[in-house]
């Protein structure tokens, strides 16, 4: 277990003396690191059990599946938790060039496989999970509290600030905990706009973009028998289809295998049928890869994968020392695996709002925080949000919004850069690049594509 540990800098330099973050997840944890600079002491308060195994959790059932950290979510973290890449390769964690390594089967072929040193770790959401919480272990400001549960948030006599929560432990009795600031990180079914609610505040309008998309994962041994001419597999959805998959590698020779399908084509955890699921796909690489391997957990499914973007820098009014971060604000369709990355990008926002007014005098430095940063954050989220919600309009069940023109287009245009990337290096490597949030989407606007792009149009429309 993960002991509690209560140390509070006594001659500290730094500004408040407290804050609390709700829920010990990848946005809980990184957004406590950052504050550990600003406040005394932080206490994440988590529902779960914490363990110091790489173990699964109730509360974060999204760890049986596949879990891409993106190159610029490495770097945060990186940067946030000096040497942590170092951590993950002590724990035998996999490195994968990602025009190298990765085999992408996408519906025009194969994209051609090349090194360009767009490198990232390759390990479980259980094990990268624990390397942080090992890292904030260490940290003497931190304080985790496990086994309690968040159940409501408290407010100063004006109701403008809210200055602790309402906390139930273990033994169901409940505790009030007070504090300076707090950050609600408790994820996609965060009850955030119902306590906001409870003082009379706006619950925020939401975006839901639905494509009905699923998964089925399993872990398998990878098998020595392979062939080294990649170490992870990505077969794209053909149209009409809408099935896809990846074969994964993480720690200690493990793949995870993720399946998966939009428009209610939610992919089976029946053994026999999930094979064939598999054997549906467009390519049969990942079949045959995963018949030579041994299977070493059951097959979990996932649902519920809609894109939801609560707009809480849109509410008219926001209670003060209050900020919401990660899935809690906005959760996205994993296919495109920008969760974890937009989740730390966030603590570097917090990081940022809190060092640009720590030289205003004490009493103003919270003071408007909270809205300003909820609306740095809106801005960092739409940079994922119009890819991925642009990708779910292709499939005709997706239910939201009517896709913007601008959304249109951009679902167009990917597609015809996906089908460029089969024949130009170029292409597929800013691809991923943008993908992977190294490079602004601008890029793939770059002549070198464009106009192949306008080309590949052109001859289309001729063949009509
Ligand atoms: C199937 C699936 C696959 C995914 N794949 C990827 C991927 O490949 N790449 C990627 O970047 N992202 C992926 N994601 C998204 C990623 O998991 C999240 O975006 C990321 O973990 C950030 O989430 P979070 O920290 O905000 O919330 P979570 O990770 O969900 O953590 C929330 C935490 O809060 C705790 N909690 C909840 N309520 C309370 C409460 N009231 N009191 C105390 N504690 C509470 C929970 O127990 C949990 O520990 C995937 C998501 C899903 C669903």
């Amino acid at each position: 277990m993960l002991q509690s540990k209560v140390s509070i800098s006594t001659d500290s330099h730094r500004l408040f003396s407290h804050a609390i973050v709700i829920g010990g997840g990848i946005a809980g944890l990184l957004s406590a690191q950052i504050l550990t600079k600003y406040f005394d002491k932080v206490t994440i308060v988590e529902r779960d059990i914490l363990v110091s195994e790489p173990y699964h959790r109730r509360g974060v059932p999204q760890s049986h599946h596949v879990h891409v950290l993106l190159k610029r979510g490495q770097q945060i973290l990186e940067q946030v938790f000096p040497g942590i890449e170092a951590d993950l390769l002590k724990a035998n964690v996999p490195v994968i060039d990602w025009t190298a390594d990765v085999q992408w089967l996408g519906t025009g072929g194969c994209a051609p496989q090349f090194t360009s040193g767009l490198t990232t770790l390759a390990c479980s959401r259980n094990l990268l999970e624990l390397i942080i919480r090992r890292r904030l272990a260490a940290n003497d400001s931190i304080v985790f509290m496990p086994s309690a549960s968040v159940v409501g948030l408290l407010m100063d006599v004006n109701k403008t600030n809210v200055d602790g929560v309402r906390v139930q432990l273990h033994n169901k009795s409940q505790i009030s905990l007070h504090s300076d600031f707090i950050v609600d990180a408790s994820g996609r079914n965060s009850s955030a706009p119902k306590w906001l609610a409870e003082f009379g505040y706006p619950v925020p309008q939401e975006t839901i973009v639905d494509s009905f998309s699923g998964y089925a994962s399993r872990w398998y041994e990878r098998p020595d028998s392979l062939s080294s001419e990649w170490k992870c597999l990505y077969v794209d959805a053909k149209s009409p289809s809408t099935r896809s998959a990846v074969i994964y590698p993480a720690e200690n020779d493990r793949w995870i295998v993720t399946l998966a399908g939009a428009g209610r084509d939610y992919p089976p955890t029946e053994e026999s049928e999930f094979l064939s699921f598999a054997r549906g796909l467009h390519s049969s690489v990942l079949s045959k890869a995963i018949k030579e391997a041994k299977p070493v957990s059951s097959i979990c499914a996932y649902r519920g994968m809609a894109n939801r973007l609560r707009h809480y820098e849109k509410c008219s009014r926001f209670p003060g020392h209050f900020v919401i971060v990660g899935d809690a604000v906005c959760s996205f369709n994993p296919v495109y695996g920008q969760g974890m990355t937009v989740a730390a990008s966030a603590a570097l926002i917090l990081d940022y709002c809190l060092k640009h007014r720590s030289s205003k005098q004490h009493n103003q430095i919270l003071a408007g925080l909270s809205q300003d940063f909820q609306k740095k954050l809106s801005r960092e989220i739409s940079k994922s949000w119009y890819m991925t919600t642009g990708e779910d309009f292709r499939w005709p069940e997706t239910k939201g919004k009517t896709p913007t023109l601008a959304t249109q287009f951009t679902q167009l245009y990917m597609e015809r850069v996906l089908s460029l990337s089969v024949e130009s290096e170029y292409a597929h490597q800013c691809f991923l690049e943008v993908m992977h949030r190294v490079k602004p989407f601008s890029t793939l606007f770059h002549p070198r594509i464009s106009t192949q792009v306008l080309k590949q149009t052109i001859t289309q429309q001729k063949k009509k």
